[in-house]
């Protein structure tokens, strides 16, 4: 690629204006897209957590076992309303099919690449942003409840130990509370994640990587895309207010990508994994760390000078209309969790995770349009790989060899 090509890069959510930065960085020419705006979708209402302690996907071996006990429960951590079932199903067979043992341990081997190069990416975005001041290095907690629940943890704390992730196990709740007091009694035993990262409000990151990308002469513009379509050198982009072309372009429309993806002919088993929160005003809890509930699905974590609270899957599609109730379940269970929790006050969201079966997203050349680039899918953990995903788009767009091997990232593995 020659340098000052010009890029589109559709979606202004985390995903696409990290990799607008990184494009920028590598000499291009880029202006983003979006429909609504800047962190207008999933981007802004997270749980703001760089997660590199996660590299376990979803789809682990036995998961199929566990899933009808939690589907049982309309409000519990996954939900499937009655209406989505039939058009879910596909998709559930597919993650089925990736928690067998050895699409597992691929899948497993491909996430943690990709967050040790996030993390590394991030550490270089922080410092070239200037964005120092709105990472916070508080560490993570993940609560159990009794021996029996941390027994169960245990292999996946070997999984991490072997991919050279550090924590701590606790198994009192003395040595909990030296981290975060004011839990339940109930929580017993944890692990300790030091190198998990949040940043100070998920919405304020995205508009300062949006305002750092403007200063350096990007562009960020309303509009909506419907189509694309690759013409000899150039790619033509079918917006609702007109034509546009550009040399390359990278689709990081989130939950959506999949529909611009089958305008260039590649049908991508994309779902949204709806998850929802509540963000409780300044005062509610002395939230010290990120509180992980693994066995209900759901984290506390703290947003600006708040506490935000949720997390849960609801394989609902991206029609229907969000059922509040959930959140409202959530935050219960948190007053529960955190008894000194004040719940007054809280604003509810609800976002759309772009999911693919295999908890992997899809990073990499569209296999009909080699100058469209695909990066999306990062479901749980958009945030968390933004800067890894936004180095390997910049190495893909401009040449260079990417710093690790995408084939289990490839649109074409479906
Ligand atoms: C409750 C919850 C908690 C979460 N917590 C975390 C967390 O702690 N850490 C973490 O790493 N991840 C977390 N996630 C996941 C994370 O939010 C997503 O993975 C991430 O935001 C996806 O970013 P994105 O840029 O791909 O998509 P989005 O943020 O959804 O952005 C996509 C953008 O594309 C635009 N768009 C779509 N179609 C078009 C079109 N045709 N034309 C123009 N524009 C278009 C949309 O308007 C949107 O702005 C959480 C998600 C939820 C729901």
């Amino acid at each position: 690629m020659t340098r000052g090509a010009e890029v589109i890069v559709i979606g202004a959510g985390v995903v696409g204006i990290t990799c607008a930065l990184a494009l920028q960085g590598a000499g291009c020419a880029v202006t983003v897209l979006d429909r609504k705006g800047v962190a207008a979708e999933a981007s802004a209402g997270n749980a703001g957590a760089f997660a590199f302690a996660d590299v376990i996907p979803l789809a682990t071996p036995g998961i199929m076992h566990k899933a009808p006990k939690w589907l049982l429960d309309p409000l519990g951590p996954l939900s499937v309303p009655p209406g989505y079932a039939a058009q879910i199903a596909p998709w559930m067979v597919r993650f089925w099919w990736a928690s067998w043992r050895d699409r597992y341990d691929r899948a497993l081997a491909a996430q943690a690449a990709l967050m040790r190069l996030s993390a590394e990416a991030l550490d270089t975005l922080i410092a070239e942003t200037g964005a120092r001041a709105l990472v916070r290095d508080e560490g993570q907690l993940q609560l159990y409840e009794g021996q029996r629940a941390y027994e169960a943890s245990l292999p996946g704390w070997e999984t991490r130990a072997a991919h050279g992730i550090a924590f701590r196990l606790l198994d009192r709740p003395e040595a909990i509370a030296e981290i975060q007091p004011g839990l339940s009694p109930r929580f017993t035993h944890a692990g300790f994640t030091p190198g998990w990262r949040n940043v100070t409000d998920p919405t304020q990151w995205v508009a300062h990587l949006a305002d750092v990308f403007r200063a350096r002469g990007g562009r960020i513009e309303i509009a909506e895309v419907r189509a694309l379509r690759q013409d000899g050198e150039t790619v033509v982009l079918d917006c609702a207010d007109g034509n546009r072309r550009a040399d390359r372009a990278v689709i990081c429309a989130g939950a959506w990508s999949h529909h611009l993806a089958r305008t260039l002919g590649d049908r991508i088993p994309l779902e949204t994994e709806r998850g929802y929160n509540t963000t409780l005003p300044a005062g509610a809890f002395d939230l010290r760390t990120h509180l992980t509930f693994p066995d209900h699905g759901f984290v506390v974590s703290r947003i600006g000078q708040g506490v935000r609270v949720g997390g849960a899957v609801e394989l609902g599609g991206l029609k229907r209309p969000p059922n509040w109730r959930r959140a409202v379940v959530l935050l219960d269970k948190a007053r529960g969790f955190l008894p000194g929790l004040r719940t007054e006050g809280g604003t509810q969201w609800m976002g759309f995770r772009p999911s693919l079966p295999d908890s992997l997203p899809v990073i990499g050349p569209a296999p009909c349009a080699d100058r469209v680039t695909y990066a999306f899918g990062h479901g749980h953990l958009g945030l968390t790989q933004s800067a890894g995903t936004a180095a390997l788009v910049a190495a893909l767009v401009s040449g260079a060899v990417p710093r690790i091997d995408l084939s289990p990232y490839a649109a074409t593995r479906f």
